[in-house]
């Protein structure tokens, strides 16, 4: 489909030109050729994961020459707002170029994707590992002490939210901060945070007022916490999807103490920036979502014309034909709600209303129908389609995966549901 330079807007399209060809020539030139010279590292779980099912060290180094190499040719941070080190390029940007890169790149070039975390790229910072929004309400010291190594790629931050009895609902959340002095001590545990395993800092929530959390009014915190630091303890790693390692993980805090200036932005008021970070997830992965789709279109086409199949090409064949087109209708869809969203996101600044309903709307539909699109090609693929020599199954698993973190499909219903009943009922 051509049809991209349609729908990117005028203000914004020498940009995302710019960014989409330079980001291609700089994956083409610097990444390609590391994961040739990696070889079989990569491609084979059994080499690429120790016994505890982290990452080798040749690959957490790896990984981090490509964040910084992106990061020194301007890439890494484009999306994070100026003040953490970024670019603060806007959200429609991001999606045009998010969607460029998976579409070219796919679901399973490991150095690209699942080798990170299902999430997004080492090429590019996301909330769950690199400079956010979430940490722009950060003290000064941490701004001059953390975010520059965190901004160019060196440096890595997980957001640790989830306990293992509180995903969906957050304000079930056990981990407590306790003023002491000129310090906080945090005590508790997390699970299911992206990123831990390798993180060298940690955005942990944490109550800090028993009262507001009883209402759900606030009381929860979010704190600047160093891995390395006494008190801190990384558990382990939670492979999901048949993977035999991965980058989910689970630490807890024992007397965990953190200087009062690592406390983020305003005490007891650490939900909004929970929020922030989840809402930029959400749209970032709906992003990728597009791309993923667009590639596993292209490759379905590909596939259809050379396949013979009784004497034809199966893209001859109607009920074929559907599969492809169907696929073209979920992207065509997505996209345009996609970027629909990310307008409105663009506004808040000025509104300061974030458009929690569609973004709600724009995750569940993207990562619903990226499942329902891989299906298909693997399905136009007959049996090719299932064999780890093609990126679609690991496609159909990060897909299948997507359902869960930054919402469920049920919590983003939900959400959509309680913003109509509130009478957001306008489209
Ligand atoms: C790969 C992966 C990466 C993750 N990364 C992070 C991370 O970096 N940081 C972090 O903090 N967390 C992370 N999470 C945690 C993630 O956000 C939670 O797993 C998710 O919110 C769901 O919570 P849960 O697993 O406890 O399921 P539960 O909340 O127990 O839900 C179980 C089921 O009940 C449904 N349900 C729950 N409440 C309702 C309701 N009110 N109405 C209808 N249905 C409901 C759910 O939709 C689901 O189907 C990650 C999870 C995964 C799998």
């Amino acid at each position: 489909m051509a049809a991209a330079d349609v729908g990117i807007p005028e203000d914004i399209r020498d940009l995302v030109k710019g960014a989409v060809s330079g980001m291609h020539q700089f994956v083409d030139s610097e990444v390609l050729p590391m994961e040739q010279q990696m070889g079989q590292v990569l491609v084979d779980e059994r080499k690429f994961f120790d016994e505890r099912g982290r990452a080798v060290q040749e690959i957490i180094d790896a990984k981090r020459q490509v964040r910084m190499k992106s990061a020194r040719a301007g890439y890494y941070a484009m999306f994070a707002p100026e003040s953490v080190g970024g670019d603060g390029l806007g959200v429609r940007s991001m999606v045009f170029v998010e969607e460029a890169l998976y579409r070219r790149y796919g679901p399973g070039r490991p150095l690209i994707t699942w080798a990170k975390g299902f999430l997004t790229q080492p090429t590019i910072a996301s909330f769950v590992d690199g400079p956010s929004h979430m940490l722009v309400s950060v003290s000064d010291s941490v701004r001059k002490d953390y975010l520059p190594a965190i901004s160019a790629g060196e440096k890595m931050v997980c957001f640790a939210l989830s306990e293992a009895d509180a995903g969906s609902d957050v304000w079930g959340i056990n981990t407590r901060a306790k003023r002491d002095g000129d310090d906080w001590v945090i005590n508790g545990s997390k699970q299911w945070i992206t990123n831990s395993p390798y993180a060298d800092y940690a955005v942990v929530f944490a109550i800090t007022n028993d009262d507001l959390m009883a209402e759900r009014k606030g009381g929860i915190s979010a704190f600047f916490v160093e891995t390395a630091a006494d008190g801190y303890t990384f558990d382990g790693v939670l492979p999901v999807m048949g993977h035999q390692g991965g980058d989910c993980g689970s630490m807890s805090f024992d007397n965990l103490r953190v200087p009062a200036d690592r406390l983020i932005g305003v005490q007891d008021q650490g939900f909004q920036i929970a929020m922030l970070g989840i809402s930029e997830g959400r749209i970032s992965i709906s992003a990728n979502c597009i791309g993923m789709c667009g590639y596993a279109l292209d490759r379905s086409l590909e596939y259809a014309q050379q396949r013979m199949s009784f004497g034809k090409p199966i893209s001859e064949y109607q009920a074929i034909q559907f599969m492809l087109a169907d696929m073209a209708i979920d992207i065509f869809t997505m996209k345009y709600m996609v970027l629909q969203t990310a307008a409105l996101v663009e506004t808040f600044p000025q509104t300061g209303r974030l458009p929690v309903k569609e973004i709600s709307i724009a995750k569940a539909y993207a990562v619903e129908k990226t499942q329902e699109c891989y299906d298909r090609a693997i399905q136009v693929h007959g049996g090719m389609g299932l064999t780890n020599e093609m990126p679609l199954n690991e496609g159909f698993r990060v897909a299948r995966t997507l359902r869960i973190p930054d919402g469920t499909g049920e919590i983003q219903r939900r959400t959509i549901a309680r913003q109509m009943l509130r009478g957001d009922t306008v489209f």
